[in-house]
């Protein structure tokens, strides 16, 4: 066997250029030309996962198939490479010291004095192993979350260093994505800030290997000889990353580049065969010449920051894509959603989505949106809270049960038709306590949900909390909501549907995290169709 190579992303400049879908795109040009490749995120924050942030702070929380709960980048890994990732893919360094002091607690150091070099550095040096030690990947490409010079992000460079150094030239490598700005004044682009920050790299005693230069203009032969120079870098390996109209152009955009051969040359690796993107090329094509158009109403509560629902956005694309039909997503404040004002902000959508979400801020507004949905017959999309609404809106205004709710809103309702099962109310701490991960889900033959699958059986991810509340699911049956989608094991509720309604589906779990570009998730897709239709 071959031995596995690291390729580390580091970013330099400013946060937010995109190393994720650079690191992505990389890798999809990699596993075009039959390379077996797997992307990690390291992040310098002090939280043990992102599952207790808010989205605010980094967008959407992603869900792995193993329940890890982790940056919204490994989504763009799993709708890239079309392969799961998990737990081992995204490590923080809350979870780095949270191992180190566990292991110092229990004596592991022998007494030494416990230091960020050599304990902390080695701890993550072991993490950044882990996937390339199980011999099931040729290549691990490692993004190192923030910006170098960042203090928190020290011991990652420092640990990138060494593991360069303990694996040796030809079988690791750094690429550092970094900002060429382009200053209208001067009409010129400018290369200093990436040198400065090439420097910073070399102060801690890493030479990149690559440049991936974003960039508004393109970089003539001249600045790419200058960045070479002055960064030290081979002719070839100053890549030009204009911006795109979509993230799904940037793979293709550095194959013309040859970021993958320039790649495959440093790590001795060979360049043979040429990628095969036939699936990727036909997905764009669809994606750019759409036929048709269709608006969907997405109600949610973090509106103001679309990273927050990043996984749906994406969803839609793919789906939107298969249908040969551009979605126009809508963002609808669910805080601002009332009785009064449905009709006239709902209204000419062909479908409504009802996003996830936590806590009671914004919900009698979700609630509306459910309301005009099923009453309009305008296919409806609930997403885990979103079905929740759906349930809870079907209760008060079908069933009759006054003042239904989710005691997640409101702890003392008559009616809590959403609530805690028993194992979650003895839980008290917030971190990963969640149903997480994929758990298995068996469909009513003659569903929406079975048809756009085409089976009775699948495999889900959840992220949440409460659940249906089986004491109330025969009344709400006969009044004419069926429950479609059943936990095997557990009996859970993972599945609503309305009767008599084109399209109504509520679903308990998170299909959007599963949707890839090779595969668009069904029910996107089903929901795609019946707005089309509607
Ligand atoms: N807040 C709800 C729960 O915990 C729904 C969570 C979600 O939408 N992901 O059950």
């Amino acid at each position: 066997m071959n031995k596995t190579k690291y390729i580390f992303v580091t970013g330099g400049v400013t946060s937010s250029l995109g190393k994720g879908i650079i690191a992505a795109s990389l890798a999809k040009l990699l596993q075009a030309r039959g390379y077996k490749v797997t992307i990690q995120k390291f992040d310098p924050y002090i939280n043990v996962d992102p599952g207790t942030l808010n989205p605010y702070e980094h967008g959407e929380c992603y869900v792995t198939e193993d329940g890890a709960e982790t940056d919204l980048d490994l989504g763009h890994y799993e709708r890239f490479l079309n392969v799961p990732s998990s737990q081992a893919n995204n490590v923080t360094t809350g979870r780095v010291y949270q191992t180190v002091i566990e292991n110092e607690r229990k004596g592991v150091y022998l007494g030494k004095t416990v230091q960020v070099i050599p304990h902390i550095t080695d701890e993550i040096k072991r993490r950044m192993k882990i996937l390339g030690n199980s011999g099931e990947y040729d290549i691990i490409i490692t993004e190192i979350g923030g910006t170098v010079g960042d203090i928190e992000s020290l011991p990652y460079i420092e640990s990138m260093r060494q593991l360069i150094w303990e694996e040796g030239n030809s079988n690791s490598m750094v690429i550092h994505l970094t900002l060429i700005p382009y200053l209208s004044a001067a009409g010129e682009l400018k290369t200093k800030p990436t040198q400065h920050s090439v420097k910073s790299l070399l102060e801690l005693g890493v030479q990149p290997d690559v440049l991936v230069c974003r960039t508004e203009k393109p970089l003539n032969a001249e600045i790419k000889l200058k960045l070479a120079l002055f960064c030290n870098v081979e002719n070839n390996a100053v890549i030009e990353a204009r911006d795109m109209a979509t993230i799904y152009e940037v793979p293709m955009a550095m194959l013309k580049e040859k970021l993958d051969k320039v790649v495959l040359t440093k790590l001795k690796l060979k360049s043979t065969t040429e990628p095969n993107l036939d699936n990727w090329a036909k997905f764009l094509f669809k994606l750019e010449h759409p036929k048709f158009e269709v608006s969907i109403a997405l109600v949610g509560k973090y509106v103001e920051l679309p990273d927050a629902y990043k996984s749906i956005n994406e969803a839609f694309i793919h789906a939107g894509a298969s249908n040969e039909c551009e979605v126009k997503v809508k963002y609808i404040h669910s805080e601002l959603l009332t009785e009064d004002n449905a009709s006239q902000k709902l209204a000419g959508f062909k479908g409504i989505l009802v996003a996830p979400g936590f806590g009671n801020r914004g919900i009698e507004g979700k609630l509306v949106a459910v309301k005009y949905a099923r009453e309009n017959k305008i296919p409806f999309f609930g997403i885990c809270l979103g079905m929740q609404c759906s349930v809870i809106e079907f209760a008060r205004n079908v069933v009759g049960l006054k003042n239904a709710h989710s005691s997640e809103m409101d702890s003392d309702t008559t009616y809590a038709v959403i609530d805690l099962m028993e194992e979650q109310k003895k839980i008290s701490n917030y971190g990963g306590t969640m149903r997480l991960g994929s758990y298995q889900c068996d469909l009513t033959k003659g569903s929406h949900a079975s048809k756009a699958y085409g089976k009775l059986h699948i495999s889900e991810r959840h992220r949440h909390r409460y659940e249906f509340n089986d004491i109330y699911k025969e009344q709400i049956q006969k009044a004419g909501m069926n429950i479609t989608g059943v936990n095997p094991s557990t009996g859970l509720a993972e599945i609503v549907e309305i009767q008599d309604h084109p399209w109504f589906v509520g679903v308990q779990f998170h299909p959007e995290l599963k949707s890839t570009v090779e595969n668009p998730h069904p029910l996107f897709d089903g929901f795609v169709q019946a707005a089309l239709k509607a």
